[in-house]
């Protein structure tokens, strides 16, 4: 059995994984890799090993980094079944046509400028056509369910709840091989959190034989979300009393669902007053209605919480969801409070944009950061409090205050990884870090050292293991 390491190795995007076993061929996950455009194309259009070879695929979850490359890996003729639980399925049908849709609409704004150098076009990594032939390979599988996987024989799968986002999944792969003993193979996928809203608690891994792991915040102990929230409620109180407008760019899929619980949850309890609140991105109005139709993965306190109130989770009074552009457009005509949520989460593209341009000069105004921020965007230039920003080419004097707020994550901290990987240290053979930094994969193996833990590897992009 063989197992390679073709994505999010030593880096955080890309997640791809071949396991070769019995003469056949599994790949856990088929992220996008996302970088500089010239690399995204090269590294996203290459596979390392010919995708008609693959007899079956397993998807953690539905995230691009995860799921972005199937549109490519169909394309280039792979042709088996893709298990996923069934809120994933829904949520890879969405945001891949939505990526698809982003990669012609790039491809579209590179030729513009290559025509006017007198360049051949170049075309989009894939198209919304190519994403909605994903569609019709999905298999939806549910928790806890322990599935054959396609023609892989002796090969079986069992999604189990990650808590990470609706509809993650770790995987564990049971195998068979003629004369030997039953392998247990574990794959984190991207790991959640305690006590994050809507989402049920991660399930720990039990006794495997190797394990791959995440490690993104593997150098860092974060805050709890609790106290998140609660900074999250003072900061808007608090521009609700200057009757401002708190602009916030949120990821259209996970983020914004559970701001809107969230605030859900303050308004039922008349905590806070019902101000309006837009949720203006139609990603993330699309990704509400796949959220309202699985509520098989709400946990317990959301159960009670509708129970309770009698009404949905993603729904309040004064909560509209914004399609159009007039719409959208006309929510700028409106005198605050208010609160206006939209993607993209970085603030690099989408409509968030068009609000930060209209109501970053005004003092009354809040910006609410509540998720990681890359280099060299607008986000992470507003997170640095940056006195002179340039939204659409012009340049704006920022009044509106500033937070950040961190311990929003939906990805586990360094102490919980490390209860995780001690919940699989009993017959733990092989242990791999994944999609991290090296900075994160060191502190976290340190840690680990520490508690005893077998070494964990660090294994780069392209290399493979016999286990
Ligand atoms: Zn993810």
């Amino acid at each position: 059995m063989k197992l390679s390491f073709f994505g999010a190795a030593q880096t955080v995007t890309g997640s791809q994984f071949l396991l070769e076993v019995n003469g056949k061929r599994l790949l856990v996950d088929c992220g996008m890799y996302q970088g500089k455009r010239a690399e995204m194309y090269a590294r996203n259009q290459n596979f390392p090993f010919d995708p008609r070879s693959v007899d079956g695929v397993i998807l953690t979850h539905a995230h691009i980094d995860h799921s972005g490359n199937l549109p490519n890996l169909v394309k280039q003729g792979f042709s088996g079944p893709i298990y996923a639980t069934p809120a994933t399925c829904d949520l890879a049908d969405l945001m891949l046509r939505d990526s698809g849709h982003i990669q012609e609409a790039d491809a579209e704004f590179v030729n513009k400028k290559r025509r006017a150098r007198g360049e051949p076009p170049i075309e989009p990594l894939y198209t919304k056509e190519d994403a909605a032939a994903v569609t019709k390979l999905l298999v939806p599988k549910g928790y806890d369910e322990h599935f054959q996987v396609g023609s892989l024989s002796g090969v079986t799968g069992c999604l189990v709840d990650a808590g990470h986002v609706l509809g993650s999944a770790s995987i564990l792969i049971e195998v068979e091989e003629p004369r030997k003993k039953r392998t247990r193979l574990w794959f984190s996928g991207d790991i959640g959190r305690r006590k994050l809203p809507l989402l049920r608690d991660p399930v720990l891994p039990g006794a495997v034989d190797y394990m791959v792991m995440e490690c993104t915040y593997g150098d860092k102990i974060h805050d709890d979300p609790g106290q998140a929230h609660e900074e999250f409620f003072r900061e808007t109180m608090d521009t609700i009393r200057k009757r401002g407008k708190i602009i916030v760019p949120a990821f259209a899929v996970g983020r914004t669902q559970e701001l809107v619980y969230t605030l859900n949850e303050l308004v039922s309890a008349g905590r806070m007053p019902a101000i309006p609140v837009f949720v203006d991105s139609p990603l993330a109005v699309n990704a509400s209605d796949i959220f309202r139709r699985h509520p098989e993965c709400y946990d317990q306190e959301t159960r009670d919480f509708v129970a309770r109130y009698k009404h949905p989770a993603l729904e309040f009074s004064r909560l509209t969801y914004v399609r159009s552009v007039e719409e959208s457009k006309a929510i700028n005509n409106m005198a605050g409070p208010m609160m206006i949520i939209a993607a993209s989460g970085m603030a690099e593209t989408g409509r968030i944009l068009h609000h930060l341009k209209n109501n970053i000069e005004n003092p009354r105004n809040r910006i609410l950061i509540v998720s990681w921020q890359a280099h060299n965007t607008l986000g992470r230039r507003l997170a640095d409090r940056e006195k002179k920003v340039r939204i659409f080419g012009e340049q704006y004097i920022r009044q509106a205050d500033v937070t950040t707020i961190g311990g929003m994550s939906g990805h586990a901290g360094q102490d919980f990884l490390l209860e995780y990987a001690s919940a699989a240290r009993k017959n733990l053979k092989g242990l791999f870090l994944v999609h991290g930094e090296p900075r994160a994969a060191s502190a976290l193996q340190a840690r680990f050292e520490a508690a005893g833990l077998p070494r964990a590897a660090y294994p780069p992009i392209n290399s493979s293991v016999e286990l």
